[in-house]
């Protein structure tokens, strides 16, 4: 443990005790968007398709036979469930398995099937017969690479001979050996440490380059560098794949560097809406109202999953004290838990075993959890300056396209202050917001 980051830990907490918690790093919120999401993001935007090379065919399949994979991996597809390839791997897959190797630039928003698709096309390469790293997987965290880990581990459970790698923190390779691993996948100060410095592999021999969330690569001091420094030493015949959420000029303009004559395909992010939620709002005098209220609606409630979330880490913790005490089940995910714990926290509620979560803002911005069905304001969502926040509000309960399961969002009102913040929102988004009478839940259709 590096006690530097242990004392900032304590500054932190000293400085907004029981505070609002802050925005979290792109890293985390990619971490735990892949947590907490359990499938495919579903879409109906079109993809969009920009060829650098107009005589390199492009094709689209519909069914993952098409792609005349190796049995044993179309079997590792199907055990994980996956029916059908997802929008973005119609298209990504025919171009990432072609031959001669096209390179792509694919971008679309987390949850998609990005990593399912670069995984197939790297696994589907590899030379069970060569004994030495030929795809190298480039992500921007520990956390994030194991994600991927644990993705490839699963797609290649029937091909046993498949060996991966992780080179990220805390792995070791003893001075002066290779790896023989075929497909290493690490942050990118361990790859450079590991082929570079120690030489433990050959980067003139990687044929498949993935580098993923360039986007969070970006965000993350030095990687962006380190990134370029390993792409130099590839070899040029080397597959290129690049993928990001985002598509900022920053990020494309990174891809200039590491992809050549790329295939581009987009999938636009779906504008999410307050279409099929049902809004109310609770009248309570105080908190122990607010309490109250949420006990008498807490049946309906768990019909199906719900989020809580409360403005100050100092009312998640009461929240969640009193209602274990109660005997309720909640989990609570504030932002002085550490990465391990959120994840715990998070599998937890996605499992099932938790159906309410009770939370700050941590998990609001961009994080959909596809089965919660009741969203409760315990805080109505506000600025710095103690105005509606009605983005933060549209994060927390809006759903996407005409795919969204429709929901339930109760907003607990407890002042004229928290009133008109509720009339704010009520006007800005104009949907109504009922009026809730929480003695008779049974009013919640
Ligand atoms: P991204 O990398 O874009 O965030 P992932 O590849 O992680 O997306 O996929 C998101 C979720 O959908 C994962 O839980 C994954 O297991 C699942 N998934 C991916 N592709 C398919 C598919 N073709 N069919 C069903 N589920 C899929």
């Amino acid at each position: 443990i590096d006690p530097k980051s242990n004392a900032n830990n304590e500054d932190e907490k000293k400085n907004n005790d029981g505070g609002v918690d802050g925005p979290i790093s792109p890293a985390e919120k990619s971490l735990l968007q892949k947590i907490v999401r359990k499938g495919l993001v579903e879409t109906t935007n079109e993809l969009e398709i920009q060829r650098k090379n107009p005589s390199s065919p492009l094709f689209s399949i519909k069914t993952f036979e098409e792609l005349h994979l190796k049995p044993a991996l179309l079997e590792g597809i199907y055990a994980m469930g996956f029916n059908a390839p997802s929008k973005i791997q119609e298209t990504a897959l025919p171009t990432l398995l072609a031959d001669p190797p096209q390179n792509m630039i694919a971008q679309s928003q987390s949850g998609t099937g990005k990593t399912a698709a670069f995984v197939l096309a790297a696994l589907s390469r590899i030379d069970t017969s060569k004994s030495y790293p030929q795809v190298l997987c480039l992500s921007p965290t520990y956390e994030l690479a194991i994600q991927t880990g644990e993705v490839a581990a699963k797609m290649s459970l029937y091909c046993p001979d498949i060996k991966i790698k992780y080179a990220v923190r805390g792995e070791e390779v003893s001075r002066g050996s290779k790896i023989t691993e075929h497909m290493i996948i690490g942050t990118p100060g361990k790859v450079l440490d590991w082929s570079l410095k120690f030489r433990f592999f050959d980067l003139n021999k990687i044929t498949v380059f993935v580098l993923d969330e360039a986007d969070v690569m970006i965000a993350t001091q030095g990687h962006q560098d380190q990134c370029i420094r390993i792409h130099k030493m590839l070899p040029r015949t080397c597959q290129m794949m690049f993928f990001s959420a985002t598509y900022e000029t920053e990020v494309m303009e990174f891809a200039e560097i590491i992809v050549s004559n790329p295939l581009i395909i987009r999938l636009l992010k779906e504008e999410e809406t307050l279409d099929n939620i049902k809004q109310y709002y609770v009248k309570c005098k105080n908190t122990e109202e607010k309490y109250v209220a949420i006990t008498n609606i807490y049946g309906v409630i768990t019909i199906g999953q719900a989020i809580i979330f409360c403005h100050t880490r100092r009312t998640a913790s009461w929240l969640a004290e009193r209602m274990t005490k109660d005997g309720h089940t909640v989990g609570i995910l504030s932002g002085d838990l550490t990465v391990e714990q959120r994840i715990a926290v998070l599998d937890r509620f996605r499992e099932g075993i938790e159906k309410v979560l009770i939370t700050t803002n941590v998990l609001a911005r961009g994080i959909d959890v596809a089965q919660v069905t009741i969203v409760v304001n315990f805080d109505l969502p506000m600025d710095q300056n103690r105005k509606a926040d009605c983005e933060t509000y549209l994060h927390r309960i809006g759903r996407t396209g005409r795919f969204g399961k429709s929901g339930i969002a109760i907003n607990l009102v407890d002042s004229p202050e928290s009133m008109a913040v509720c009339k704010a929102i009520e006007q800005h988004f104009g949907k109504k917001i009922h009026y809730l009478d929480a003695e008779d839940a049974d009013e919640i259709e």
